[in-house]
């Protein structure tokens, strides 16, 4: 009997046409953001506007997206022993970590800033920051913790003028050796512990004077130390005086290894590029950073410039994930029209780009505030006392939340690893955790009121230059006034998110088109909408919002 004759096979996609799926979104420009751009203008940077600008066009380049998910896909991998047995406690990376740790030096988004004189030199970094962050979060803290290193250790001026040459320098030389044999290194930090993070104070990691001034040897753990390839740590230990800072090698002077062992590394919700540690310390070599006992005021300095980096970080995933969902919504269409011109899509992206606006100019406003108050002025220190504690605990608070509804807006799209959405939302709650979790930043704030009294002054300052612009604007900081006589720990969320509301709306009225600064100031501080994005009442000019948040190219 003859066979039946073979059927060809159609190809695989024969079945259909693959229709109504956007093209991707890379190449495009990251730093196309009139709030960023503006901002980096106001707070003193304009001489960086064609470096972020440049950054802004790479970071969203083919290749730089493509480090950014290669990093994520192939995490790092902890060796803790070589063939022989031998503890080598190293961290394989992926290509792409280094390409994006490379170019973030490269471009002075680490330590930099502190060896340039020029006015601005900090918000250049910040606004670089917001631009290269679109590639992916990870690399951030490395650099952000060497960035900030530098203020901390010049507590001890015999070692900055060591180290901190190396730690502003804009060379990326990974691998383990003498620190002061490289071109440049990075920095990484030490506080928690298993007993407490945020109460530090319970640290039992000990320090030994070896009798040699300044060198200690300690013992103990932490129990989260990121990004353990980096050259040198700011570890807290308790001395004979108290808990004090160290700065503790990877590497000692003479060649050979400090121990730094690590136990794991840590299986995260997100940041996956990243590394983060349990190390334990043995007889490990510690140089003594400011005095004895006063490791908590050595290592804030750090810290508040860490916490900035959380506000940027927030700010960079709003907007990145903001342009994803206006991409998407410009190209795909449903019930016969494209999804950004949904009436009730075009609420949700308008509300998203108030918050990303909102967000990105409270950063460039803090960032100049650093720049100012590193350059002594006063008024600005105290500013970015309070404001840099609001603003972390207010633009971190809102990141989960804005990028789930980002994602959202891709659909089924959005909840695929491929969109890279899943990504930025997983980092997102992130940045509210670490550096001082919600409720430690909240109680920061009541701590600065009543410790440095000029912090608030400040503050109030920076609202009354928008007195009389909005009456719900002058009407909150007539309320803030005396919810500030009231303050207490049961209610501090409420006071530093009113804080924040108005800063934002503040900054909004007087720098932003009036659209935006109309809406926000209609929802967020009088309440005009409801409790998801999306609410924004009706009579909003939601093409003015969107026009110059996502504005129609070609
Ligand atoms: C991915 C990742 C990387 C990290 N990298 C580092 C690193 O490199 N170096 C480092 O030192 N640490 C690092 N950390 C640790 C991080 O800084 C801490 O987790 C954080 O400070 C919170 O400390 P904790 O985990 O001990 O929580 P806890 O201090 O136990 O806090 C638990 C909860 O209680 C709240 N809380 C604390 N005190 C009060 C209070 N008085 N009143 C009301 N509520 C309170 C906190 O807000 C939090 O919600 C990292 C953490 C993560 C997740």
């Amino acid at each position: 009997m003859d066979p039946m004759p073979a059927q060809p096979l159609p190809p695989s996609s024969a079945t259909h046409d693959v229709t109504n799926q956007p093209p991707p979104l890379a190449p495009y420009d990251a730093s196309d953001d009139r709030a960023l751009l503006e901002g980096l203008r106001r707070e003193g940077a304009e001489w960086a506007e064609a470096d972020v600008r440049r950054l802004g066009v790479r970071a969203g380049g083919g290749e730089a997206q493509e480090w950014g998910e290669l990093a994520n896909r192939h995490e790092p991998e902890l060796r803790t022993h070589d063939r022989y047995g031998n503890r080598v406690d190293e961290v394989d990376f992926h290509p792409s970590w280094h390409d994006l740790m490379r170019t973030a030096v490269e471009e002075g988004l680490a330590g930099a800033p502190w060896a340039d004189e020029r006015v601005g030199a900090h918000v250049a970094r910040t606004a670089g920051g917001l631009v290269w962050g679109h590639t992916e979060a990870g690399h951030g803290c490395p650099t952000s913790m060497t960035y900030a290193a530098v203020p901390a250790l010049r507590a001890e001026p015999d070692l900055a003028k060591v180290y901190e040459p190396l730690l502003t320098s804009r060379v990326y030389e990974p691998g383990l050796r003498v620190p002061t044999e490289k071109a440049g290194l990075l920095a990484g930090m030490g506080m928690t512990e298993k007993q407490g993070g945020s109460d530090v104070r319970t640290n039992t990691t000990v320090a030994t004077p070896t009798g040699e001034p300044g060198v200690y040897t300690l013992r103990g753990h932490k129990w989260f130390t990121s990004a353990p390839m980096c050259d040198v740590f700011l570890v807290l230990a308790q001395a004979p005086g108290g808990l004090s800072c160290f700065l503790v090698p990877r590497v000692l002077p003479d060649g050979t290894r400090n121990t730094f062992r690590i136990q794991r590394l840590k299986d995260k919700l997100g940041n996956r590029s990243n590394a983060s540690s349990e190390p334990e310390f043995d007889r490990t070599v510690a140089w003594l950073v400011g005095p004895e006992g006063r490791g908590v005021k050595t290592i804030i300095e750090m810290v508040n410039c860490t916490r900035l980096d959380c506000v940027m970080s927030s700010a960079t995933l709003m907007r990145k994930t903001l342009v994803e969902a206006g991409h998407h919504a410009r190209y795909r269409s449903a019930f016969g029209a494209r999804l950004l011109d949904q009436p009730l899509m075009r609420n949700v992206l308008a509300d998203l780009a108030l918050e990303s606006e909102a967000a990105t100019t409270l950063t460039l406003r803090l960032a100049g505030a650093a720049d100012r108050a590193v350059r002594g002025d006063a008024g600005e220190r105290a500013f970015r006392r309070i404001a840099t504690a609001v603003g972390k605990y207010w633009v971190t608070k809102r990141g989960p939340a804005f990028t789930a509804e980002a994602l959202e807006c891709l659909g089924g799209n959005g909840y695929v690893e491929d969109s890279g959405m899943p990504r930025h939302y997983r980092e997102a709650p992130l940045l509210s955790i670490w550096e001082g979790s919600g409720n430690v930043n909240a109680l920061d704030v009541l701590r600065a009121l009543v410790r440095e009294p000029e912090s608030a002054e400040a503050l109030f300052a920076e609202l009354a230059l928008a007195e009389g612009a909005d009456t719900r604007l002058d009407a909150t900081v007539t309320d803030l006034k005396r919810q500030l006589a009231e303050a207490d720990q049961v209610t501090a969320r409420r006071l530093v998110e009113r804080m924040a509301l108005a800063l934002q709306a503040a900054l909004l009225v007087r720098h932003a088109p009036p659209a935006v600064a109309d809406a926000f100031c209609a929802t967020r501080l009088a309440g005009d909408w409801g409790h998801a994005f999306g609410t924004l009442p009706a009579g909003t000019d939601l093409d003015a919002i969107l026009e110059r948040a996502l504005p129609e190219r070609g």
